[in-house]
């Protein structure tokens, strides 16, 4: 039997199978803007969106318009601060004047960030378990071929 351990909680875990590894939980905003009129699903950008000096990232989602960045050190704890909601509201109302950033979901995630921002994909001293975790800001990015990673150690260890 195989097990996977993913996510923030892999270091709590990982002591205990006496496995040693620094995941720390890097807080993310995000604010999903519902595009209700006609003029904002128009003035909305359909290709996803990297500000890099202010490290805003953008997507279109159908009639949802998504808008993340910051990067906050607070332990585990995703309560929503409005002073960190609002750059992002800024950030819209800047370069898309025309969309209505009337009705909004904020949202408040951890991101899994290692010392060196390098996915953990390794085996652990109990055989049999996996670790798939670490990936921090680019988790959908990397993830697909750092599972890659872990199926051949996997197949190296059968
Ligand atoms: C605001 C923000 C924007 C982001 N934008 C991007 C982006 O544009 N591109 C990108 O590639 N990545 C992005 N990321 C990063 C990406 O979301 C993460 O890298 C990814 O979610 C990490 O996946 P994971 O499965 O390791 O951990 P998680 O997604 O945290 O999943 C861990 C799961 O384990 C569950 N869990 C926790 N404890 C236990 C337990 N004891 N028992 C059972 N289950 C448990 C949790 O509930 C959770 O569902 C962003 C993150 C944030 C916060």
């Amino acid at each position: 039997m195989w097990l996977f351990v993913q996510g923030l909680a892999t270091q709590s875990f990982a002591s205990r199978l006496g496995d040693k590894m620094n995941i720390y939980p890097v807080k993310g905003y995000s604010i999903t803007i519902d595009l209700k009129d006609e003029l904002s699903k128009s003035c909305a950008p359909s290709v996803s969106l990297i500000d890099q000096p202010v490290k805003i990232v953008a997507s279109r989602l159908g009639d949802r318009f998504r808008v993340a960045g910051t990067a906050e050190l607070a332990g585990i704890n995703t309560d929503i601060r409005q002073n960190r909601i609002r750059p992002l509201l800024d950030w819209v109302e800047k370069y898309f004047p025309n969309v209505s950033t009337e009705t909004y979901t904020p949202w408040a995630g951890l991101r899994p960030m290692t010392p060196n921002m390098m996915p953990i994909t390794s085996e652990s001293r109990m055989k049999g378990v996996f670790y798939h975790a670490g990936h921090g800001h680019l988790g959908w990015t990397l993830s697909a071929e750092t599972a890659n990673q872990v199926v051949a150690k996997i197949e190296a260890a059968s």
